[in-house]
């Protein structure tokens, strides 16, 4: 008998790719469509239960494919409504994905990688080192999860999972061509539906990648800048002395000026006290995005054990906004949700069997410093 290790997991296969498998076992290409509509839309993962495939079609898809997502082991509601789940992807690895409702609007934030390489000194993932990247079934079963919890699921306005943010853990442009997969899916109408504009990359710059990106999606894009100049953002994001802020800014102009509509970028920019947030960087960084059309998204640390930075006052923050509103850009404050079940931007952290060694440093250091 075929064990499931060698068989296909069918769940991270957008279209084109299972059309491609159905095509090698002598099967119609339209079987594609089925399949996805039995995943996606109704949360099917037995392939007896799929009424319109045939009977022998069946027993031979049990013989050679899977459908499998993600294992919760942790599933806890806020107390301001957000979700948090904990998915085990296999034995010693988990990862973080949490749903934030906000009146009609659902946003799922989903995870790309156990763990991150990169290592920016204000995010928690960055501490635990890093595994391994996440499949495509890995990737998009955990959109499969979340809607599957609300099951039965009409299509409707008032789905719970609106829109989803690549940002939870991991650098999502690191694992590229199963980020891409996974977002596919997210917005192919026999899947998950959701509209190019609703799905979110977010990068810490990876500037190559972000020009590829454009030539195989149209999704919206995310900068995490975090500092108007060079020498600060090399302390926060170490990925900004092999792409600094100029090339960033020139890659994200490029991916918009390719976009046949009108769109903007987000520039997200985390508010650390004392470190980056003071009315100069406001001043400096409403000089650097002159001509980058965007709008900004202000995020007060959030702050986690294994780190000395602090939240800003909330006026402090809100003097920095001040300073870019006056300036001519749409500024928003991301208020933190979620952070009494540790599910806020950048307290995500599953459980990382560490290849790299650096979650073993930072808690030297912490015994150093204590
Ligand atoms: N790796 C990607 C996406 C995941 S991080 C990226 O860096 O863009 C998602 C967002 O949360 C990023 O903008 C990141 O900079 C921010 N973030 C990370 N740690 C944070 C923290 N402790 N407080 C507030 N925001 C944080
Ligand atoms: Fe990785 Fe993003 Fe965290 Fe930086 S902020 S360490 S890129 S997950």
């Amino acid at each position: 008998m075929t064990t499931t290790a060698e068989k296909t997991n069918l769940l991270g296969m957008p279209k084109a790719k299972l059309e491609a498998f159905f095509e090698t076992l002598g099967e119609k290409r339209f079987r594609a469509t089925q399949m996805l509509q039995w995943m996606h839309q109704r949360g099917v993962d037995d392939f007896d239960q799929m009424t319109n495939v045939s009977k022998s079609l069946r027993e031979k898809l049990k013989q050679v494919a899977v459908i499998r997502g993600p294992e919760v082991i942790y599933d806890e509601t806020s107390k301001d409504g957000t979700r948090k789940w904990v998915m085990r992807m296999d034995n010693g690895n988990s990862v973080e994905t949490v749903l934030i409702p906000d009146g009609e609007r659902g946003t799922l934030c989903v995870s790309s990688q156990i763990g991150c390489t990169l290592d920016c000194t204000f995010c928690s993932t960055g501490k635990r080192g890093f595994n391994r990247n996440l499949t495509a079934a890995e990737i998009i079963g955990q959109v499969w999860v979340a809607r599957k919890a609300f099951m039965p699921f009409e299509p409707g306005p008032d789905r719970p999972i609106t829109n989803v943010v690549m940002m939870g853990m991991g650098e999502p442009l690191m694992n590229f061509d199963n980020v891409v997969d996974a977002m596919s899916l997210m917005m192919d109408d026999l899947a998950y539906g959701i509209s190019k504009r609703r799905v979110t990359l977010s990068t810490s710059g990876v500037v190559p990648a972000i020009d590829r990106l454009s030539e195989v999606t149209d999704v919206s894009l995310a900068i995490s800048l975090h500092a108007p100049n060079d020498e600060l953002r090399n302390q926060l994001v170490p990925l900004n002395k092999k792409y600094p802020i100029a090339e960033l800014l020139a890659a994200t102009k490029r991916y918009f000026s390719r976009l046949p509509e009108k769109r903007k970028a987000t520039i997200e920019y985390t508010v650390i006290e004392n470190m980056n947030d003071k009315p100069e960087h406001a001043r400096e960084l409403a000089r650097l995005l002159r001509d980058v059309p965007c709008k900004i998204n202000l995020i007060p640390f959030n702050p986690f054990p294994e780190s000395d930075f602090r939240r800003p006052s909330m006026n402090a923050t809100r003097r920095f906004q001040t300073i870019l509103s006056e300036a001519g850009y749409v500024v928003t404050i991301r208020t933190p949700r979620g952070d009494d079940i540790d599910a806020a931007c950048g307290q995500l952290v599953g459980q990382v069997e560490d290849r790299t060694r650096r979650s073993q440093r930072y808690i030297n250091v912490q015994q150093v410093n204590a």
